[in-house]
């Protein structure tokens, strides 16, 4: 920022980093990415959204922007809102025309980020996914992870072997469409992929996490894997009617099966009742699945309806005056409905 102001121009490359309670992270992942993206030799930026962090995470990256006022803009949200809505956030301010994302928690190397760029300039793709290959996490996520990639190609007919790795990188009109999509729970793999032209991905390494714990407990996967099949398709309804139809037609079969037999006096020494009982439970698992996945869609239904902000800025701790960028675009086209309570933009 010498003597003229700050610099108004866009960077080309942002990068994009969600962080919730990563204080034992921040110094080390800070050292490698700023290192990383100054390697690329361009102008850049790196966009950290503290995610309702209880630790000293926010404190830390304010540190840090206040050493690199160019390049570190720091978004600090209201309260914790979940990785994705917060990396919405972040793509909300980035400018860059080339957008990367990755963990705050060093489990995605930094220095693969050049490699990723790469391929999306040379290949002319949209979007190019990191795929951990050895990926060095527990059995349980590796073998859940195998299942939910096989649910997300079948969803979004995009083949891609990890759908769960977030060192990514996007060209900028992909992270316009999804920020335009106003989604409350946006399910940012599935959603880059099916949105992009081009999309590849290419292996990177990966590594156990630097410090802390993982923020995702078994209950907040299982709420992840409901938000990426609900946001993306009505097929599990569609799936579940054809399911309970041929159970009825099934049932309509056997009953009429069972009026000609006892017509004919065949089967009338066995008891019926355990059969019956088995039949009954089977209809009532299928009736409180399909309830749970109706009451699903209605619920998040509602949320939309309710037009709740998905999440709400406190602060944007940037230099820039006023943040030029994709999201003025995209307010022109949609009037936003985000709350703001920036008082240093
Ligand atoms: N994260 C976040 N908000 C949350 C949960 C996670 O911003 O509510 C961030 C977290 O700080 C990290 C990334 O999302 O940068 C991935 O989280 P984590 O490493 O805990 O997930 P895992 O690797 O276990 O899937
Ligand atoms: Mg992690």
């Amino acid at each position: 920022m010498a003597g003229g102001g700050p610099d108004l121009s866009p960077p080309s490359i942002s990068a994009v980093v969600p962080i919730h309670n990563e204080e034992g992270n921040i110094p080390e992942l800070h050292r490698r990415l700023d290192a990383a993206m100054r390697a690329l030799g361009r102008t850049y930026e790196i966009v950290y959204i503290d995610d309702g962090s209880s630790d000293k995470s926010l404190p830390l990256l304010l540190d840090l922007r206040a050493a690199q006022p160019d390049q570190i803009v720091v978004l600090e949200l209201y309260r914790n809102y979940g990785q994705f809505r917060a990396l919405v956030g972040g793509f909300e301010r980035v400018r860059g025309e080339i957008v990367v994302t990755l963990d705050a928690d060093l489990q995605n190397p930094p220095e693969e980020i050049p490699k990723l760029v790469r391929l999306l300039e040379e290949g002319g793709y949209d979007v190019v996914n990191g795929w951990r290959r050895n990926r060095q996490d527990s059995a349980f996520r590796r073998i859940a992870s195998r299942a939910a990639n096989r649910i997300a190609a079948a969803l979004t007919g995009v083949r891609m072997r990890d759908y769960g790795c977030m060192l990514r990188a996007y060209r900028r009109d992909v992270i316009r469409q999804i920020v335009a999509c106003h989604e409350q729970s946006p399910y940012i793999p599935t959603l880059a992929n099916a949105l992009a032209r081009r999309a590849t991905e290419i292996e990177v390494a990966h590594a156990p996490r630097h410090s802390g714990r993982s923020n995702y407990s078994l209950w907040k996967l299982i709420h992840l894997q409901y938000d990426m099949v609900t946001s993306f398709s009505v097929l599990p309804l569609r799936w579940l009617s054809v399911l309970g139809a041929a159970i009825a037609v099934l049932s309509l079969l056997a009953g009429a099966g069972m009026v000609v037999a006892s017509l004919y006096g065949v089967g009338a020494g066995l008891g019926l009742v355990p059969a019956l009982v088995i039949v009954l439970f089977l209809l009532l698992g299928v009736i409180f699945l399909t309830l749970g996945f109706v009451g699903e869609y209605v619920g998040r239904i509602y949320n939309e309806v309710r037009q709740r902000p998905r999440f709400v800025v406190r602060t944007v701790h940037s230099g820039r005056k006023p943040l030029a960028g994709p999201r003025e675009d995209v307010e022109e086209e949609r009037p936003r409905r985000i709350v703001d309570l920036r008082d240093d933009v």
